[in-house]
Parts: C-alpha cells; structure tokens; sequence
C-alpha cells in the first residue's frame, strides 16, 4: 500500500497532474494541493502546489525532513501521501 519510493532517501517522488490545470482554473479557484501524512509527527498536513506549478514541497513540522513531490509525465496520480520520518 506505501509506495516504495516515500522511503527514498532523495526524499523525492514523481507525480503526474494534468497540467495546465492551474492556468484554466485561474489563480482565484485556489492553488491544487496534496495531503501529507507525517508519520513522526502524526499529522496530515495540506501541501499546495509551488508558483511555478512544477512540484510540492512538504516539511515535517516536527522533524524537518523535506518531501519534494515533483510534477511531471510518468508520476503518480495519488493525491494522499505517507512521509515516514
Ligand atoms: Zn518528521
């Protein structure tokens, strides 16, 4: 059920998103955004999307460790995720 690649030490994952989403929906209809399940410190926590569009970047608020969910073809489509740290 975890994605292997949440343990990845880069701390990367690829996701994929239709994009141009932002561009249609307008900067108004609100940024897209990922939840996060931080496992040490036991929160979700909602991740918006970057400016740009091109990736989110999520940090425990308890230890630290930066996630980077990248943006791009080829990626998961997932909208949850689980950070163990
Ligand atoms: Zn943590």
């Amino acid at each position: 059920m975890l994605n292997r690649s949440m343990n990845d030490p880069r701390g990367q994952l690829d996701m994929t998103e239709g994009l141009g989403d932002a561009i249609s929906r307008g900067r108004d209809a609100g940024r897209p955004w990922i939840q996060v399940w931080f496992a040490c410190a036991g929160v979700y926590q909602r991740v918006f999307r970057s400016v740009d569009g091109s990736r989110y970047v999520a940090r425990c608020a308890k230890c630290g460790k930066t996630m980077n969910f990248r943006v791009g073809e080829g990626g998961t489509n997932r909208r949850l995720f689980e950070v163990r740290c």
